[in-house]
C-alpha cells in the first residue's frame, strides 16, 4: 500500500504556514528570557545546523525531552544511526522553559474522571507508568551524569478552600487505595507547620515520587548524552518540508540541507508544525503557560510567609498555579497564559500571575520579579498523551500531548519509541496513551474551545 506521502505534495508546500498563535511564539532564533537560560549557559551543546544532503536510519523532528530521550536510547541501547533536528537551540521549546516539576500527571483530568472515562485497570496502568517515568528521569541522570539540580522530594497539592480540601481527601483515597500511588493528607495546621502559610491554604495532599529540577540543564544534559552515545544533533534546522522519495525514504528539508531517513519520529509537542503532515493536523490544542521568578528571598521574607518547603507545589484550582522555591531562594510561580492567539497582552498575563501570587502569598507583594517567560503546553482531545506509530505509514512514530507534565512523561515516551524501533515491536503501553487520539473539529475553533473551557473552569473555581 502506498503511503499518503507518496500520493501528494508535502503538505507544507500546499498551504502557507498557519499557526494557532501569532509568530512571536515561534521565534526559533530567540531564546526565552527565562531564569533557566540565565543559569544554564555554562553547559554547551555542540549542534551545527544541517548542511547539504545527509542520510540516517532515524530522523527526529524536535529536540526536547521526547526527541532527545528517543535519540539517547536509540543510539545507546540499539546502536541505531539517529539524527535530531531542532528549529531552535536544544532546549528552545517547552523542555527548556518549564517549571521543572518531575511529578505524576500527564492527563487533563482528575484521577476520578480518568477512572470514569477509561476504567480503573487502565487508570492504574497509566499511573504505574507515571511512577516509572519519574524513576527513568532519575536513572538517566545517574547513568549519564546529568546535574539537573534536584530539589524537593514530593509534590504538595494545596487546597485553596475548605471545599477543595474535601475534594483532595476523596482524591487521596482514590490515589492511595485504588491507584496505588503513595500519598497522604495533611490538615491545615500541619500543612502550615511543614510547608507554608497562606489565606488560601486549607490543608494539602502530599504525593510521591516527585521532585523539582532545572529543566534546561536536564535538557542540555540529555542532548550531550545523546551526542556522546552517537546521535548527531542539528540545531537551527527547522524542518520546512517533509516528503518521501521515489525509493520510499523520508526526506526532511531545512533551509541548509536535506535529510533522508528510513524512519521519522515527530517530537514537537505544543510547537507542532502541523502543516508538515496532514495526519497530525488538529490533533493538538497548544495552551500558553507562563512563569515569573522573583529575586532571591531573604530568610526573614521566607519566615514572613512561613515558607519551609523545597517540594514543588500546586494549588487545587481547576486553572491551577504551580510554584516552588528554587535552590538560590528565588520563588518560581506559574499559571495560565494568554488565550487570544496573539501575544500583545503578555505584560498583562505576567501581571495577573504575579497578582495571584501576591494574593496567595501576601507577605511577598513587594518582592521584585526578575524573570518572566512563557511557552506552549499541549492538550489532546481525549485529554491524555498520544504515543505510537502511524497506521497508514508505520515508519512514522510520534509522542505528544503531555498536558503540562512532560518532564517525566516525554522522557518516558521517547524511551518507549526507541524500544519500539530498536526491538521492532510495540512495547506494552498503557491503553490511555496509545495511538493518535481524535482531531479537534473544526480545527480553527480550537482557541474558542479553550477560551470557553477556561471561562467555565474559572466559574467553577469561584464556586468551590
Ligand atoms: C511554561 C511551561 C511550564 C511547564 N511546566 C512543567 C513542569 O513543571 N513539569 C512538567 O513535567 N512539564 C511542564 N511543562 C510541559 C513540558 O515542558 C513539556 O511537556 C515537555 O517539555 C515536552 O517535551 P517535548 O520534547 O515533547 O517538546 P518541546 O520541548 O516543546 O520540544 C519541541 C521542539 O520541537 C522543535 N520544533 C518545532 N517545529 C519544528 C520544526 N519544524 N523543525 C524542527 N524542530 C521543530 C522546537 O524548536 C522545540 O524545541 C511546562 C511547559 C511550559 C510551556
Amino acid at each position: 500500500m502506498q503511503s499518503w506521502l507518496l500520493q501528494q505534495e508535502p503538505f507544507s508546500r500546499m498551504r502557507p504556514v498557519k499557526r494557532l498563535y501569532d509568530d512571536n511564539l515561534y521565534r526559533f532564533d530567540t531564546p526565552q528570557p527565562s531564569y533557566w537560560e540565565a543559569t544554564a549557559n555554562d553547559v554547551e551543546v555542540t549542534a551545527a545546523p544541517l548542511q547539504g544532503t545527509e542520510s540516517c536510519d532515524v530522523a527526529i523532528i524536535g529536540g526536547g525531552y521526547t526527541g532527545l530521550s528517543a535519540a539517547l536510547h536509540l543510539a545507546r541501547d540499539y546502536d541505531i544511526d539517529v539524527r535530531v533536528l531542532d528549529a531552535g537551540h536544544f532546549g528552545w521549546g517547552a523542555s527548556g522553559r518549564n517549571g521543572g516539576f518531575c511529578c505524576i500527571g500527564g492527563t487533563g483530568v482528575s484521577s476520578a474522571d480518568l477512572i470514569k472515562m477509561r476504567g480503573v485497570d487502565n487508570a492504574k496502568e497509566f499511573y504505574r507508568s507515571q511512577v516509572s517515568a519519574i524513576e527513568l528521569v532519575r536513572q538517566i541522570a545517574i547513568d549519564e551524569d546529568i546535574d539537573y539540580q534536584a530539589f524537593g522530594a514530593a509534590e504538595v497539592e494545596v487546597a485553596h478552600t475548605s471545599k477543595a480540601f474535601r475534594r483532595l481527601q476523596q482524591e487521596q483515597e482514590l490515589l492511595s487505595g485504588t491507584l496505588g500511588i503513595e500519598s497522604q493528607i495533611v490538615g491545615a495546621d500541619e500543612s502550615r507547620e511543614r510547608y507554608y502559610d497562606s489565606p488560601e491554604q486549607f490543608g494539602a495532599m502530599v504525593i510521591r515520587p516527585a521532585f523539582g529540577l532545572h529543566p534546561l540543564r536536564y535538557c542540555k544534559g540529555l542532548a550531550n548524552a545523546s551526542a556522546r552515545r552517537g546521535a548527531r544533533l542539528h540545531a537551527r534546522s527547522e524542518v520546512l518540508e517533509w516528503g518521501k522519495t521515489d525509493d520510499g525514504f523520508h526526506n526532511l528539508v531545512t533551509a541548509g540541507g536535506s535529510l533522508k531517513a528510513s524512519r521519522v519520529v515527530f517530537a514537537t509537542n505544543g510547537f507542532m508544525p502541523e502543516q508538515l503532515n496532514r495526519t497530525f493536523h488538529a490533533r493538538t490544542l497548544p495552551v500558553v503557560s507562563a512563569i515569573v521568578v522573583t529575586r532571591p528571598l531573604s530568610e526573614e521574607e521566607k519566615a514572613a510567609q512561613a515558607w519551609r518547603t523545597e517540594h514543588p507545589s500546586i494549588n487545587s484550582r481547576r486553572i491551577l498555579n504551580y510554584y516552588r522555591l528554587l535552590p538560590d531562594n528565588r520563588f518560581l510561580f506559574g499559571g495560565r497564559g494568554h488565550t487570544k492567539g496573539h501575544t500583545s497582552g503578555e505584560r498583562q498575563t505576567y501581571d495577573e500571575i504575579a497578582g495571584t501570587m501576591h494574593r496567595m502569598l501576601p507577605a511577598w507583594a513587594n518582592v521584585e520579579i526578575e524573570y518572566r517567560w512563557h511557552g506552549l503546553i499541549c492538550y489532546t482531545r481525549r485529554l491524555s498523551p498520544s504515543i505510537g506509530q502511524l497506521d497508514e505509514d508505520p515508519s512514522v512514530y510520534f509522542g505528544f500531548g503531555y498536558h503540562g507534565n512532560g518532564v517525566n512523561t516525554a522522557t518516558w515516551a521517547g524511551k518507549q519509541l526507541a524500544d519500539w524501533m530498536g526491538k521492532g515491536r510495540a512495547p506494552k503501553l498503557p491503553v490511555i496513551v496509545m495511538g493518535l487520539g481524535g482531531k479537534f473539529r473544526p480545527a480553527r475553533l480550537r482557541l474558542k474551545y479553550l477560551q470557553l473551557g477556561i471561562r467555565l473552569s474559572t466559574l467553577l473555581d469561584r464556586r468551590s
